[in-house]
């Protein structure tokens, strides 16, 4: 056996996010395997039952495979369908507004609000027409947006309220839990890898209207009027289903949902451990040459899915070469968002000129998202912090 040369020890690159993952969420992973259940089942009623409970608000909550399948599922529940129009704001991911042409129907997209990159009441007001039917609110960040005030303008006109809540888990707005939908139609969570709550893939529907349920649970699985679980269950006639409409394969299987149902008891203290750290990047580089995110009212619950700066123009970088930077440092960033109205499918398809995104424009050119994720140890911290400082001290 050889010895190798001894070399110097440099610490191990940052990532952009890793999952919070403990020997609980593995133990509950291992039993449903073991159980013998794999698809759709007690766990997936499980888990949405404690999703319902932790939000509030009497809501009920259906899981699904993805918040991309959710969107879809909230907004056919909601009729949305060919030369219907979606209020959609342009800070967002594509799949906000990729569910909407699903439906045949056609993305309206908004800037939003210069302090909190959020839509906001005004501009959804100035982009309702005879066809708008639905608007869908964004929740940047995991600062909860103001869905009330978005809300009273849309319901003046009859169009529907649904909120993408992938960043806001836990979150709260005016002492209601970002999910317990006081205003709105539907509300739908994202468990993908990077988000504060995670099955891997995963998502979840919650809403009041029993309706938008009844129909997400049928849509969700082919338009069957009951699922596999219950047939399985059933001891006559377990063979027996109808289909009411051509519906999807969205539904989420039982490993993911345990791990879900771990997560969702870890849920706060998971939000509390980011809440900290972005508490520490705030006062670490108040004095940089940068706009800090924003933090949202006292009394709100912000999830902290994201820590998103903007490099001020008095920085001695410009965001490509500051991210290159911090890459060499070892620290993975990442850019929240490309706006939609600068991505070629959508501004070529809905004629989307950038003049009419001034918000956005501005904030695109200077947005970094650092390393923000509840299982970064304080070494990881201190290094996010020294290396930011380093480069924008410069
Ligand atoms: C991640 C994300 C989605 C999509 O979530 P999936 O669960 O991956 O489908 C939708 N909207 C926003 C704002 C997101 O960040």
């Amino acid at each position: 056996m050889t010895t190798r040369p001894a070399r110097a020890v440099s610490a191990p690159p940052i990532p952009f996010s890793r999952p919070d993952i403990t020997e609980e969420e593995i133990d509950a992973v291992t039993r449903t395997l073991r159980g013998g259940w794999v698809t759709t089942g007690p766990a997936a009623a499980g888990f949405e039952v404690e999703l319902a409970a932790l939000v509030g608000g009497g809501v009920e909550a259906v899981a699904v495979s993805s918040a991309t399948a959710g969107l879809h599922l909230a907004l056919e529940a909601c009729g949305i369908g060919p030369g219907d129009e979606v209020i959609v704001p342009t800070w967002t991911f594509t799949a906000t507004a990729e569910v909407v042409r699903y439906l045949g129907a056609d993305p309206v997209v908004v800037d939003v609000d210069p302090v909190t990159l959020n839509l906001e009441p005004a501009a959804v007001e100035a982009a309702i027409g005879p066809r708008t039917r639905a608007v869908l609110v964004v929740h940047f960040g995991g600062l909860a947006a103001d869905t009330a005030g978005i809300a009273a303008v849309a319901q003046a006109h009859g169009v529907r309220v649904v909120e993408d809540a992938a960043h806001a888990l836990p979150a709260s707005r005016d002492g209601a839990a970002v999910g317990s939908a006081p205003h709105s139609d539907a509300v739908v969570f994202s468990f993908y890898a990077t988000k504060p709550v995670t099955t891997g893939e995963g998502g979840m529907l919650t809403t009041r209207d029993p309706a938008i349920a009844d129909r997400a649970r049928v849509m969700r699985l082919h338009g069957i009027d009951r699922d596999a679980f219950d047939r399985y269950r059933t001891a006559s006639a377990g063979w027996a289903y109808d289909v009411v409409a051509p519906g999807f394969k969205n539904n989420l299987p039982d490993p993911a949902a345990a791990m879900g149902r771990v997560q969702l008891r870890r849920a706060h203290a998971m939000r509390t451990r980011r809440a900290a750290i972005a508490a520490t990047y705030a006062a670490e580089w108040a004095h940089l040459p940068l706009d800090l995110p924003a933090s949202g009212r006292p009394d709100d619950l912000h999830a902290w899915h994201l820590f998103t700066v903007r490099l001020g123009d008095d920085a001695p970088v410009r965001r490509d070469v500051f991210v290159e930077a911090l890459a060499r440092r070892g620290i993975a960033t990442s850019v929240h968002f490309i706006p939609l109205h600068r991505l070629t499918y959508w501004r070529d398809s809905l004629g989307l000129q950038p003049d009419a995104f001034p918000v956005a424009e501005d904030a695109y050119g200077r947005v970094v998202s650092v390393p923000l994720f509840s299982a970064m140890t304080d070494d990881e911290v201190t290094r996010v912090v020294s290396a930011v400082r380093e480069v924008l001290e410069a």
